[in-house]
C-alpha cells in the first residue's frame, strides 16, 4: 500500500502511529508495532517498497498514554496523572508515571528510534499530535499536576517532549531527518491548547530543534473533519503562524485535493510542503498527476471518512473513491493499472450509480466495449441525489470523476434516459451483463428493531428518503424515524428544517446517528440538530402511525408516549431494485439464446450498503470478468509457528 503511494509520487511516505511498548498497547486497534527487534522485518519491507520508487520512508513511534487499555498486554496503563482510560469507557485507570517511568519511556522511544533506523527509515517523527501521545499529554495543564521538573511551568511541561526530540537527534545524528509533529490548537478554547497562546509558545521554544515541523489541530476528530462539516484547508487559520517563528520547513494537512489551493498555500508562505492522508488514500497518484499536468484525472477525496470508520472498527481500510485501497497487496490491485480483457465480449451495464459507473470505467479500461444504460436523465444514481442533501455536495465527486473519465473513452457508450426491461437487455446482444439498478428505501419500518411492518405505515402520511430526495414534502410537524443510524436521518431532518418544518427525530439508539461515531461525526451531527432545534427522542422505537400522529415506546421500559406529528419519514432499511436481475436470471435458456454468457447483480442491487461498497463491487465485477474465481479471493496474513520454541 505504501509502495503504491511512493510510486504515485509522494516524496515522503509515513507510517501511522507505531506502538513502542506493551504499556502503550492500542489493541484491538490495528496499529503498527515496534516493541522489539522482532518487529523490524515487516517495517523493513515497507521501507524497501517505498525506496524502490525513490521516496523517503518515515515512521511515527508513539506511546498513547491514557488512551490505551492494554487489552492484549495486560500492563497497567500509564499517564501523567491517575485517570480513567477514556477509550470505550474501559473499567480501568491509567496510573501516574513516576520519574523512573519517565526514564523508561525515554528509553523505549530511543529503542524504537534505533530499530526504525535498522529497518531502513529515513525520517523519524517525534509526535505530539492529536492529544494521542504521552509527550503531548504532558504539556497540557488539565492533565499535568506534577510538582517535579516535568510539571508546573510551560518549560517543565514541555521538558519531556524536548528530551524526546533531543534523545532522537543525538541517536540518529545526520543519518535520519527528525520531524516534529505537533497539534498547535485543540479547538476547545481556554480549556485546551490554543494556537495564539501556549500552542505558539511551544513552537517558539522548540523552533529550531527539528528538521521539519508538521503541524495540525487536535484531536483526531478535529484534524480529520468530514466535508459535511469542514471545507478543504480548514486547519490553515490555526497553523499559519508557524513559519513566522521557525526557519525550518513546515508541512501541514487539511484534506487538500486542489493543486491551485496547494500552490497558493506555498506561495503565501503558509507551508513549504503539502501533507495528506485522505487525499493520498483516494488517489495515491495525486502528485504524479499534478506533475504530468493531468489535473482532471485526480480522484479527489470526498471527505466522507469511510477510511477512518474502517480503521476505527479495526478492519482493513477502504475508501469510497478508491476501490483498490487496502487491496494492493491482498488482491494485487493497482490504482492506475488493470489487466487487459481476456475475451472479446462486450459488456452491458444497467444503471449508472456508483456501482455502474465504476464497473463501466474499469471494464472500459480493460478494453471491453461497454454500454452503460441509465434510466434517469442524469448519471450518478444515489450519489447524484444524495449530493444535493445538506452538507453532502462533495460526494458528487464520485460521479464527476467517473463521468469525465468515461467521456474520454471511445469504447464506452452511455445511454441516458433509457430504462431497460428484460427484453431490451436480451436484445442488446452483450456478452456480459451487470445489473446495477440500486435500491429503494422501505416505508414499512422493517429493519433492525422491527421485523414486522409497523402499523399505519401504509398510509399516505409516510414518506421515504427517496420521496424527500424526489422533492416530495410532508405537511406540518414531521417525525424522522431513524433506525438506520448513519447520515440519512440527520440530513433529511436538516433539509426539512431548512424547508420550514418543525422536526422531531426519534431513534431506538441512545445517540443520534450512532454509527457516525466511526466517521468522527456523531457529536457534530447531534450538536447541529440541537442547534436547528430539532426535537431529539432517543431510546424510543416507533410503534404505530395513527391519524393523530405516532406512538413511540421506550426500548428499555416499554413505556409508550404519543407524538403529535402529521407525517413520518422512515429511515430504516432498503430493498434492492432487483426485479430486472431476477427476471433475467430466471431463464438461463433465454440468456444463452441472446448470447449472454455472464449475468451479475452489483452494488445496492446486490446488497444495499455504503457508496464505498457499491464502487468496490463495480470495480471487482470488472476486475474479475473472464477471470477464474478463487475460493478465497485475497491473500491473507497468516501466523507461522516458529521452528524452535523454548520457554525462557
Ligand atoms: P448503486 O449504489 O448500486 O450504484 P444507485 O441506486 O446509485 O445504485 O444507482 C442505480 C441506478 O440505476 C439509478 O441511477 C437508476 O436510475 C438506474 N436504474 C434503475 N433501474 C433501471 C433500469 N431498469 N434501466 C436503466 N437504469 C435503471
Ligand atoms: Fe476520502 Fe472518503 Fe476515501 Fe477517506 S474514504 S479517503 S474520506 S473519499
Amino acid at each position: 500500500m505504501r509502495g503504491v503511494k511512493a510510486e504515485g509520487g509522494w516524496a515522503v511516505v509515513s507510517t501511522e502511529q507505531i506502538e513502542i511498548h506493551p504499556t502503550g498497547d492500542f489493541s484491538p486497534g490495528t496499529e503498527g508495532r515496534l516493541w522489539s527487534d522482532q518487529d523490524i522485518p515487516y517495517l523493513a519491507r515497507m521501507c524497501d517498497a517505498v525506496h524502490e520508487h525513490g521516496a523517503l520512508a518515515m515512521i511515527e513511534p508513539v506511546h498513547n498514554g491514557k488512551w490505551t487499555g492494554n487489552l492484549y498486554s495486560r500492563e497497567v496503563p500509564m499517564f501523567t496523572t491517575h485517570m480513567p482510560v477514556p477509550s470505550h469507557n474501559y473499567p480501568l485507570q491509567a496510573r501516574a508515571m513516576t520519574r523512573a517511568d519517565i526514564r523508561a519511556y525515554r528509553k523505549w522511544h530511543l529503542d524504537a528510534v534505533r530499530r526504525a533506523r535498522t529497518a531502513g527509515f529515513d525520517i523519524i517523527c517525534c509526535y505530539a499530535g492529536h492529544n494521542l501521545s504521552l509527550a503531548g499529554q504532558f504539556m497540557l495543564p488539565r492533565y499535568n499536576f506534577r510538582s517535579d521538573e516535568y510539571g508546573g511551568s510551560l518549560e517543565n511541561r514541555v521538558r519531556l517532549f524536548r528530551e524526546i526530540i533531543e534523545d532522537t537527534k543525538d541517536a540518529v545524528g545526520d543519518t535520519m531527518g527528525v520531524v516534529v509533529r505537533f497539534a498547535v490548537d485543540e479547538l476547545r478554547g481556554a480549556e485546551g491548547l490554543e494556537a495564539d497562546k501556549e500552542g505558539r509558545e511551544i513552537v517558539e521554544m522548540l523552533a529550531e530543534l527539528p528538521d521539519l515541523w508538521d503541524v495540525n489541530v487536535a484531536e483526531w476528530h478535529n484534524d480529520s473533519q468530514t466535508s459535511r462539516f469542514a471545507e478543504e484547508g480548514y486547519q490553515e487559520p490555526f497553523i499559519d503562524f508557524v513559519k513566522q517563528v521557525t526557519s525550518k520547513p513546515v508541512v501541514a494537512v487539511g484534506r487538500y485535493t486542489t493543486p491551485d489551493r496547494m500552490v497558493s498555500l506555498i506561495n503565501k508562505g503558509v507551508v513549504d510542503m503539502i501533507g495528506a492522508a485522505r487525499p493520498s488514500i483516494a488517489d495515491p497518484f495525486l502528485p504524479k498527476k499534478i506533475e504530468q499536468g493531468r489535473i482532471e484525472d485526480i480522484r479527489e477525496c470526498i471527505g466522507c471518512n469511510i477510511c477512518v470508520a474502517w480503521n476505527n472498527m479495526a478492519a482493513p481500510m477502504r475508501c469510497t473513491q478508491n476501490p483498490t485501497k487496502g487491496e494492493e497487496w491482498r488482491r494485487g490491485w493497482h490504482p492506475e493499472r488493470i489487466a487487459p480483457k481476456t475475451d472479446d465480449g462486450s459488456v452491458l451495464i444497467v444503471g449508472a450509480g456508483p456501482a455502474g459507473l465504476e464497473a463501466a470505467l474499469a471494464a472500459g479500461r480493460r478494453g471491453y466495449d461497454v454500454m452503460l444504460a441509465e434510466g434517469a436523465a442524469e448519471l450518478g444514481g444515489r450519489v447524484a441525489r444524495e449530493s444535493r442533501l445538506p452538507g453532502l455536495s462533495a460526494w458528487a465527486r464520485v460521479r464527476d470523476y467517473r463521468t469525465y473519465q468515461l467521456s474520454q473513452m471511445a469504447n464506452v457508450d452511455i445511454y441516458k434516459s433509457s430504462i431497460l426491461g428484460a427484453e431490451d437487455v436480451l436484445e442488446f446482444g452483450a456478452t456480459h451483463v451487470a445489473i446495477a439498478t440500486g435500491a429503494r428505501w422501505r416505508r414499512d419500518g422493517y429493519g433492525r428493531t422491527h421485523q414486522l411492518p409497523i402499523p399505519g405505515t401504509d398510509g399516505g402520511n409516510v414518506l421515504s428518503p427517496d420521496d424527500i430526495m424526489a422533492g416530495l414534502r410532508p405537511e406540518g410537524r414531521v417525525l424522522v424515524y431513524d433506525d438506520d443510524h448513519y447520515y440519512m436521518g440527520s440530513v433529511v431532518a436538516e433539509l426539512l428544517v431548512a424547508d420550514g418544518h418543525e422536526v422531531v427525530l426519534a431513534t431506538p439508539d441512545s445517540l443520534v446517528a450512532s454509527w457516525t461515531g466511526y466517521t468522527l461525526e456523531q457529536h457534530r451531527i447531534q450538536a447541529r440538530l440541537l442547534e436547528l432545534e430539532v426535537e431529539i427522542i432517543t431510546s424510543h422505537a416507533l410503534q404505530a402511525i395513527t391519524a393523530d400522529g405516532a406512538s413511540l415506546g421506550c426500548v428499555f421500559s416499554g413505556k409508550t408516549r404519543s407524538l403529535d406529528v402529521s407525517a413520518v419519514v422512515m429511515v430504516v432499511s432498503r430493498l434492492p431494485n432487483d426485479n430486472l436481475y431476477q427476471e433475467l436470471a430466471a431463464d438461463t435458456k433465454r440468456l444463452k439464446t441472446a448470447g449472454i454468457q455472464t449475468l451479475h447483480a452489483i452494488g445496492d442491487c446486490h446488497g444495499p450498503a455504503t457508496i464505498a461498497a457499491a464502487v468496490y463491487e463495480g470495480h471487482r465485477y470488472a476486475r474479475e470478468l473472464g477471470e477464474d474465481k478463487a475460493e478465497i479471493p485475497f491473500a491473507r496474513e497468516l501466523t507461522e509457528l516458529a521452528q524452535e520454541f523454548s520457554l525462557p
